[in-house]
């Protein structure tokens, strides 16, 4: 099932019947479901109007900054920097100051998030610069992805979910990624507990209901599919308990817990006081090498199917 189109004209009657709808099938506040679907529409559109603007000799950072921008252009806020991840590495990576270009055979994943008051969305897809060499690793990605959500709804298990994700990406003689995970969500968390495994013998499982949020994202390679981990480039706050720390203080105010970057800050090297107070996300990378692809939405569970709110 398809997100409402935020730009469809609305009338007071239409609306009010398809909120009713809604509500009956994810149960979830109407308010906050706008919220949901307006965030989704943005993150679509930026994912798209961001792939697209990908090209040879073009700068990441530049790249990462258009797409930060558009975000705020079309009313929304970034969840989290613009993730750039090329080749090899799998994800966690945005262009800092004097990063590099494009080049051609580039296999570039881009996962954008957007959010409005706090409310999520989380997408990704992939793209090669000028070549076409890997189709197959994109397509199964992209692949699994649809067959997961086809079997999203009230009651099922993600450890179900992680087996049709990976029997589409074995069916394309590509491996899952099995240290890397879909997320459920809630307001400014971006992991909220729930994980969805990429594969089917993955030890852990969780039910999911009407109403949650998740973001399911399968990563496809040639190599081990496990992730070593490199630098950090990506933050956020632990808790949201209030600190006597400007610093933390001024950050919160910012970013809440959601992911934040340096290149955001004015005096990053700040960053080097509140170190207890910080989650690191280090950038994560095929660990024998191998590139890698990824495709991701997120869904709203309904009692019968799903809603892709980033379609
Ligand atoms: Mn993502
Ligand atoms: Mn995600």
């Amino acid at each position: 099932m398809q997100a409402v189109k935020a730009g469809a004209k609305r009338t007071g009657r239409t609306e009010g019947t398809r909120r009713t709808e809604r509500i009956g099938r994810s149960g979830m506040d109407p308010e906050i479901l706008e919220c949901y679907l307006e965030a989704g529409r943005i993150a679509s559109s930026v994912r798209e109007q961001t792939m697209n603007a990908v090209e040879e000799g073009g700068r990441l950072l530049d790249t990462a900054e258009y797409a930060e921008e558009l975000t705020r252009q079309m009313g929304g806020e970034a969840a989290f920097p613009c993730n750039i991840s090329i080749n090899e590495i799998a994800s966690h990576y945005t262009p800092l100051k004097g990063d590099s270009k494009f080049t051609p055979g580039d296999l570039v994943k881009i996962d954008i998030g957007v959010h409005i008051n706090g409310y999520i969305a989380d997408t990704a897809n992939t793209i090669e610069v000028d070549t076409n060499h890997n189709l197959i690793l994109i397509k199964a990605a992209q692949e699994a992805l649809n067959a997961a959500i086809n079997e999203i709804q009230d009651g099922v298990n993600t450890k179900y979910l992680g087996k049709v994700i990976e029997n589409v990406i074995k069916s394309y003689n590509c491996f899952p990624m099995t240290d890397l995970t879909g997320h459920s969500m809630e307001r400014y968390t971006i992991h909220s507990g729930v994980n969805i495994p990429n594969y089917g013998s993955a030890s852990f499982g969780n039910v999911l209901h009407a109403g949650d949020v998740v973001a399911v994202e399968p990563f496809t390679t040639l190599g081990h599919g496990m992730t070593r981990r490199g630098e950090v480039r990506i933050y956020s706050l632990v808790g949201s308990k209030v600190s006597k720390n400007l610093l933390h203080q001024k950050l919160f105010s910012l970013f809440n817990t959601l992911p934040f970057t340096t290149r955001w800050m004015d005096e990053p090297d700040e960053l080097d006081k509140i170190t207890t107070k910080l989650h690191k996300y280090p950038v994560l990378i095929e660990s024998g090498g191998c590139r890698v692809a990824q495709a991701e939405h997120t869904v709203i569970v309904e009692d019968k199917g799903c809603s892709v709110i980033t379609a």
